[in-house]
């Protein structure tokens, strides 16, 4: 550890990939925390991802053009993104600053602070897993985003000048080159882009649990409880449970992924938070058929990734009221597609899982300290990336808690932003 003399005390709200992140590193430099997490660490959102640990994502979720899609999305007719009349009235909230970012010029800003996260993702995850002795979870063989027509391959130009603005590695598949990394997928793909310095993981659920457990061998304590209510006065930061319990220290972090914005709330802080919903169901393969990375078909709108449950099918995002019930249409119109690329058969779950990516307008996190507050800290809104980033988030957000200088520049995520 490279901790102070002096002990600092630290509550940590929320055991998804980030939380749990952010409470390992503030132990690691010497604080005594407390994780409080809802349910169990990692069953949420952190839990139903596909898996991706993503160095290729530099580019926000709002792209170039993306505004004209919009009567597109509206009028349903299009898989990646559905949007349901529950998520109307908020979207007022978020949605033209969502799609305000999406042009180039305002991509390109937001690459920066992006690339800046993603640069880290592998390696944090290595440090991690190899004390947490969970580094059979890794396979470090890239993913790959493949193309049914030349055109929509044409398409990925500017996402190709921004790997390359980067420094990300990748490699433009042919066919030949397709089926010789994956040669049960079947041959509808005019073009691949194979995403080099991606890894994956095989159980992300595991994976959290891992993480969990080596925060408790470093000697940090998890209760499971609701927050109800955070505030800060003088020299305390104090969490009200759902049960009655309160509990004091001398900061708070908010790290409860699509669930912090609304807690936030309670403290007087008010951010243009989201959620963009996603299902996922597992497949069993037919036969000896073997997926050796994640596959995201760009045109199918769906992702098919190698996981130890079986083949796990994920599919684009969904707008809808937070709690309004599951409405799995995408990955029913998708799966017909996934057959067409890989011989999926039976599912192996009674029901498809159901998850919210935590978001906010211009796809960076919410990384510091909340506006107006000293001892409320904010670690959440990682859209799709929050698996990838949780690790280099939860170090950054240690280093500043801890006056340390900061790993990268912290000024793009700071939370005070939005005002
Ligand atoms: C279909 C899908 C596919 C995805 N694929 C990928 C991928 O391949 N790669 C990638 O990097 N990311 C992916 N993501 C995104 C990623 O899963 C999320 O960004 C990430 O899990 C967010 O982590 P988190 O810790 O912020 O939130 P969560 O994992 O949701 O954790 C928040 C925690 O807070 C707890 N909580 C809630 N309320 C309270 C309360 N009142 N008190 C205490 N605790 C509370 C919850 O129980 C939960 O455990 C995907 C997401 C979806 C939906």
């Amino acid at each position: 550890m490279t901790g102070e003399t002096q002990t600092r005390t630290a509550i940590v709200l929320g055991a998804g990939m980030v939380g749990i992140s952010c409470a390992i590193h503030l132990r690691k430099r010497g604080w005594d925390v407390t994780l409080v997490e809802k349910t169990k660490p990692g069953a949420e959102t952190s839990y139903g991802n596909a898996g991706v640990l993503s160095r290729g994502s530099v580019l926000p979720v709002s792209y170039p053009g993306m505004v004209f899609d919009v009567p597109k999305i509206l009028m349903g007719k299009t898989n990646a993104v559905r949007f349901d009349l529950s998520g109307l009235a908020r979207a007022f909230t978020w949605a033209p600053s969502f799609l305000m970012n999406g042009t180039k010029a305002r991509n390109r800003k937001i690459s920066d602070g992006l690339s800046a996260l993603v640069a880290h993702c592998v390696q944090e995850h290595e440090i991690l897993m190899e004390e947490a002795g969970a580094a059979s979870h890794l396979a470090k063989r890239g993913w790959i985003k493949v193309y049914r027509s030349e055109a929509s391959f044409q398409k990925t130009a500017f996402e190709r000048e921004m790997l390359d603005k980067h420094g990300v590695r990748y490699a433009v598949l042919e066919p030949e080159d397709l089926a010789k990394l994956e040669p049960n997928l079947e041959p509808i793909y005019v073009k691949g882009l194979h995403i080099l310095d991606t890894a994956s993981v095989d159980d992300p659920g595991a994976l959290c649990a891992a993480y969990a457990d080596l925060f408790k061998a470093l000697g940090g304590r998890i209760e499971i409880g609701a927050a109800k209510s955070i505030g800060e006065t003088g020299d305390s930061a104090t969490v009200q449970l759902e049960d009655g319990r309160p509990l004091s220290a001398e900061n708070i972090v908010v790290a409860m992924g699509p669930w912090s914005a609304n807690l936030l709330k309670t403290a007087g802080v008010s951010l243009p938070a989201f959620e963009e919903r996603g299902y996922h169901r597992h497949y069993r393969a037919e036969g000896n058929a073997v997926l050796n990375r994640p596959i995201n078909d760009v045109d199918g709108a769906f992702v098919i990734a190698p996981m130890a449950a079986g083949i796990r099918l994920t599919c684009g995002v969904e707008i809808a009221a937070f709690d309004q019930p599951k409405t799995p249409r995408q990955l029913e119109a998708v799966l017909p597609k996934a057959r067409e690329a890989f011989p999926l058969g039976d599912t192996t779950e009674d029901e498809p899982w159901l998850g919210r990516r935590p978001s906010l307008p211009d796809s960076l996190p919410a990384i510091g300290k909340a506006p107006c507050h000293d001892r409320i800290w904010t670690c959440f809104g990682h859209h799709h990336i929050g698996l990838t980033t949780g690790p280099i988030s939860g170090r950054l957000l240690a280093e500043m808690m801890s006056g340390e200088k900061p790993i990268i520049d912290p000024k793009p995520y700071d939370p005070a932003r939005f005002r």
